[in-house]
Parts: C-alpha cells; structure tokens; sequence
C-alpha cells in the first residue's frame, strides 16, 4: 500500500502551496499518492487542472486531511485541521514549534507525528535540501529589493540622460543572513549603491563578495550555530545609537535581523525612524506580530511618519513571490519524504540527528531537544550511532 500525501488551501493572505505539480509529479512516479485540496495552487498560478494532469487526486478539504498520511502545509494548520487529525498522521510545515509551545502538546496529546521545518539542524550538511527556512528566506530576500525599486521615489541606478543625472540610490542591508545577502545581490544587480551590517563579523567577506560595502559596529555577536546571539540591553543601545548614523546616510534600509526563537531585534529606534527624511523606504522582513527591525513597522501594512518616511512591514515576501517560492518549498517537502519514507512505510527515526531535531513530536513524546528544552523537559538519552540506511528516493 503506498503512502497518501496532501497538501490544503492555505489561510488568507498566505499564497503559497505546500506541493509543486513538479513535486506532485515525482511523488506519483514514486508511487505515492497525492492529494491536493480544491483552489490549493489557485493564490501560486497552479491551478486544479495543472496538479491533476500531474498525476493528484484534486478533492475537498476533509477528504484531504482524512486522508493524508502526510499533510504538507506552510503555515500552521488552523484548529478546523487539528481537530479531524488522527493518531499516527504526519503534519509536515512551518509549525511554529518554539513561538507556540501550546499547539505542539496538543499534537503530541492526539499523537500526531509533527515535523516543523523552523527544527532543521541547518548546519548539517544533507539537512540542507530541506531547508525551507534558507529557501524562503532567499526568495524574501529578492522580492525586498523588487519592492525598494518599486516603491521608491527615484531610479535605483545611476541614470545618465539628456535631462540631466540622477545619483545612484542607497541601499543599506541590516542583517546579512540568506535572506540580506540576496537583498544586496538583487539590489546590486538593479545598480543601487548598497552596504550591508551584520552583528556577526564573518558576514563581511559574503557581503563584500556581492561587491557591496560592510558596514560594523562596535558590537560583534556571534552566537551558536552560524547565528546570532541576543544582545544584552548595553549592548542594543550601543548598537543602535551607532546603526543610526548608517541609517540616516541611506534612502532605502531593509532589515533582515532574527535571532532563532526570539522577538526580533530592534535595529531602527523611533528616534531614527523620526529623523529619516522625506521619501525614505523602510522594509521590514522581520515584521511580525512579536515586533520587528523598525520601531512602528505593522505586519503587512505601510506606516507613513510625519516627516513622509515609509515603512513597509515585510514579513510576507516569500508569499509574494508564490510560484518560485512554492516550488522551492514543495522540492524541501519532498527531500524531507525522501528522508522519511523506507519501503513505502514512513520510519521516522527518533535518532538520527536531523529528523530526530525536525520531529517536535511523535507517538506523544516531544524530541526534539529544542522543543524540550522550552518545555523544561529533561533531555532524552543519548543517541545510538547512525547505521546506514537504504532509503526510497522520490528524486
Ligand atoms: P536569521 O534569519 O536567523 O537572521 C538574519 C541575520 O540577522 C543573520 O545574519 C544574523 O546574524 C542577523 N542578526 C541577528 N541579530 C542581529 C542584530 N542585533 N544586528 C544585526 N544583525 C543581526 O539568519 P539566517 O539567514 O537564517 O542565517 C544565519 C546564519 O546561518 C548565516 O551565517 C547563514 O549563512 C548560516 N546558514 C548556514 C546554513 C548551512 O550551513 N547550511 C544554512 C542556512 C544558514
């Protein structure tokens, strides 16, 4: 018997779709089963027909969580999925596993197998195709510098004409991460004069590899894992009271900053954001209901300040960009299956150390050692050593 996989409608507001028809295609060569519920591709351009002729069965939305043994989605399913799931399913998305720890112990009280891509050891080197957080972040990234050249008031190049010249457009990038280091490139390749800030001094040589300036600080934070630590209250004012003096040199400031698990750093004090002259654009991919980059910024909203600033809050980027955003999403759906799937059965071994990480809970446990450690829960015991297994590749 082959294992069913589905993908749903999202909430409003979100465009993407968890599976591809490219995705949906090799499932179905690989003998898996595909679900996709009516108007799921609609918000990406994927319409039923096109997941149809790749080989989905296209049916309402209970047929769909029924009859998933694995549901992939974005964002976290809303209550209406939860309640219909069933021990031993698989939910398989942005789950939010460390931001609401409540949603997690639910799964795990009904036994659902939850896997949250927000887990993934991104460090490890064959977790790196599943790595959704990398994907959306680069394509959030690119569709930031689409709206600065949008949005603003001037050329981003430096325009020689008959009519005169107009001086190249400055960019500053806060937060040189996957998602700055593609604002920068994107935004070079549109000829803005771009410069780029990082807390962690090891960004310099990626941003300045894109040919864009590094811009420090006397702060550095380098913290576990490639990321960034938070900084201690001294450490933010310094820090601020110097990024404000970047920020008033610029005419478009995107920020990018997150630290994992954390609100977002402030990195544009209200006294900045008061101080930026008219037409300034500020994009906030950081924008969330937990607070953002920008003092003021609203998820998904524009705030205009007295002094005619703009502040785009931002946090919707991937989502603007459905198609290329869904395609790269569905490819690390799929290299997560291909983990995950030996013989046709789902064996999701509670030991290995990425899916072992990516696991919030199985069989009413929590595993993930993240996820336990915001719970308070003891560790679980050391894992066995790795053998080698023979998995069913869906490529
Ligand atoms: P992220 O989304 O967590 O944060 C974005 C950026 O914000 C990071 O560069 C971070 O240093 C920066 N930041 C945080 N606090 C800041 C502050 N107070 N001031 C200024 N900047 C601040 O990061 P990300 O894009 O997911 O990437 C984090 C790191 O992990 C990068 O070095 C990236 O190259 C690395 N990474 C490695 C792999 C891999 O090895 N496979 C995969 C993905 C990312």
């Amino acid at each position: 018997m082959s294992l069913t996989i589905a993908a749903l409608r999202e909430a409003p507001g979100e465009n993407r779709v968890a599976l591809s028809p490219e995705v949906v295609r090799k499932l179905v060569k690989g003998e898996f089963q595909v679900l996709i519920e009516t108007g799921a591709g609609d918000r990406s351009f994927y319409p039923d027909a096109v997941f149809e002729a790749a080989g989905a069965k296209i049916c309402d939305r209970q047929a769909a969580i029924q009859g998933a043994d694995v549901l992939a989605t974005i964002g976290q399913p809303g209550k209406d999925v939860v309640d219909q799931l069933k021990a031993g399913q698989t939910l398989l998305g942005l789950l939010q596993p460390l931001t609401d720890l409540d949603y997690v112990q639910e799964l795990a009280a009904k036994k659902v197998n939850a896997l949250a891509f927000e887990l993934l050891p991104r460090t490890v080197s064959r977790a790196q195709t599943m790595d959704v957080l990398s994907s959306q972040a680069s394509v959030a990234g690119y569709k930031a510098a689409l709206l600065a050249a949008d949005r603003f008031s001037r050329y981003l190049p430096m325009m020689i004409t008959a009519a005169g010249t107009a001086k190249p457009t400055k960019v500053l990038v806060l937060g040189t991460g996957v998602a700055g280091l593609q604002a920068i490139g994107t935004a070079k390749r549109l000829g803005a004069m771009v410069s780029g800030y990082d807390i962690r001094p090891a960004s310099r040589g990626e941003v300045e590899s894109l040919g864009a300036t590094f811009l420090t600080t006397s702060v550095s934070a380098t913290g576990e894992g490639g990321y960034a630590r938070a900084l201690t209250p001294e450490e933010t004012a310094q820090q601020q009271a110097e990024l404000a003096a970047f920020i008033a040199q610029n005419d478009v400031i995107i920020t990018t900053a997150q630290v994992p698990g954390r609100r977002p750093p402030l990195l544009v004090t209200q006294k900045s954001v008061d101080a930026a002259k008219a037409g300034t654009l500020f994009i906030d991919l950081a924008a969330s209901a937990l607070g953002g980059n920008v003092a003021g910024s609203q998820p998904d909203k524009t705030v205009t300040t007295a002094q005619q600033a703009q502040i785009i809050g931002a946090g919707d980027m991937a989502s603007q960009l459905p198609a290329s955003a869904s395609d790269m999403f569905a490819k690390n759906v799929q290299a997560v299956l291909t983990a995950i799937v030996q013989d046709g059965k789902l064996v999701l071994d509670v030991d290995d150390e990425v899916i072992g990480e990516l696991l919030a809970t199985t069989n009413g446990e929590i595993i993930s050692s993240r996820v336990r450690d915001a719970l308070k829960l003891p560790a679980r015991p050391a894992a066995k050593p790795a053998e080698s297994t023979e998995t069913k590749g869906v490529d």
